[in-house]
């Protein structure tokens, strides 16, 4: 239901065009198929994928000799559920230690809700009965060690912090040392985005990555990046830059409760190859859910 709720907007705005393109034809012709993809492309999913989906929809259509436009909903739904998951393997699941430290990294620009994400899975997690520590490895944007904080007591764990400006591997070696003195099960690390400067970017990433490295073999076991839905196309270019910047491991899509683009999670598993983890679907502490390809989906038509 939660699921539901945070999808009232592309609810509304999908559907409502799907139901209306499939009350106004007669029969299902390239006109349809046209319209079609003009709705797809309206919600995000991206040109290529639109394409792609669009021309194995007409291929199902003829297989199974479809000509009436209300037996779409069923077709339209498999294969957009079969275009997310030729994406590859799902693991949404997370990559959680059966014992001794994990270590979660998080990468992603200001402003796309990664403090409030790390927040919600340091919530969830702890609700799983797992010990949790929070590293506050974004050392560079004004007010984001306290805004941690201020998640860290909300949901009652406890944040590793330095001054601000200090250099983010010595945070996360630091991290690190209380976490495993403590027995800690999680550990999950924010880090600063800046993508003005894509050398300084990946710089940093590498150096924070190589102490995590040293200090758990294995580590990071994920690295997350969080991406806004409201931002439709430019969080596919941060995604791509990203990508070249770090192996991404998984993606939290955020604020997909203020899009009616909600397409955009398709088009990210799609043309990127990294699977949507969890999705944000509102500010409260339990507003993050992990991402299901099939309840996205059928919630869509729901
Ligand atoms: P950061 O700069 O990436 O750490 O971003 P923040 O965690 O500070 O979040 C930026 C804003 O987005 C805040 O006002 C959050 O409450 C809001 N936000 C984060 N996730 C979601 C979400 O899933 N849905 C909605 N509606 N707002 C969100």
């Amino acid at each position: 239901e939660k699921f539901k709720r945070g999808l009232e907007k592309t609810r509304d705005s999908f559907a409502g065009k799907v139901n209306d393109l499939i009350a106004r034809y007669r029969k299902v012709d390239e006109e349809f198929f046209e319209e079609l993809e003009e709705i797809l492309i309206a919600s995000d999913v991206g040109v290529a994928t639109v394409m792609e989906f669009i021309d194995e929809l007409k291929m199902e259509v003829k297989r199974r000799n479809i000509q009436d436009p209300k037996d779409m909903y069923s077709v339209i739904s498999e294969k957009l559920i079969d275009i997310y998951q030729a994406g590859g393997d799902e693991k949404i699941e997370l990559n959680i230690q059966p014992s001794g430290l994990t270590v979660i990294l998080f990468v992603g620009v200001n402003g796309v809700g990664k403090t409030t994400t790390i927040g919600k899975l340091a919530h969830k997690l702890k609700n799983e009965g797992k010990t949790v520590m929070l590293a506050a490895g974004d050392t560079f944007r004004a007010g984001a060690i306290e805004q941690l904080e201020v998640w860290g007591e909300r949901v009652g764990v406890e944040v590793i912090k330095q001054s601000a400006g200090s250099d983010p591997a010595a945070v996360m070696y630091d991290a690190i040392q209380a976490a495993k003195s403590r027995n800690v099960d999680v550990l999950l690390c924010d880090t600063a985005g800046r993508l003005q400067n894509k050398v300084n970017l990946m710089k940093e990433l590498e150096k924070v990555r190589r102490v995590i490295e040293r200090e758990v073999p294995g580590a990071p076991h994920e690295v997350l990046l969080v991406l806004d839905a409201t931002t439709g196309q430019n969080a596919m270019s941060q995604a791509k830059t990203f990508k070249e910047a770090t192996n991404v491991t998984g993606i939290v899509l955020t604020k997909l409760d203020g899009t009616a683009k909600g397409g955009i999670v398709l088009a990210i598993r799609h043309e990127l190859n990294i699977p949507v983890k969890f999705v944000g679907l509102g500010e409260k502490v339990d507003d993050l859910e992990p991402f299901n390809a099939e309840q996205f989906v059928y919630g869509l038509f729901a």
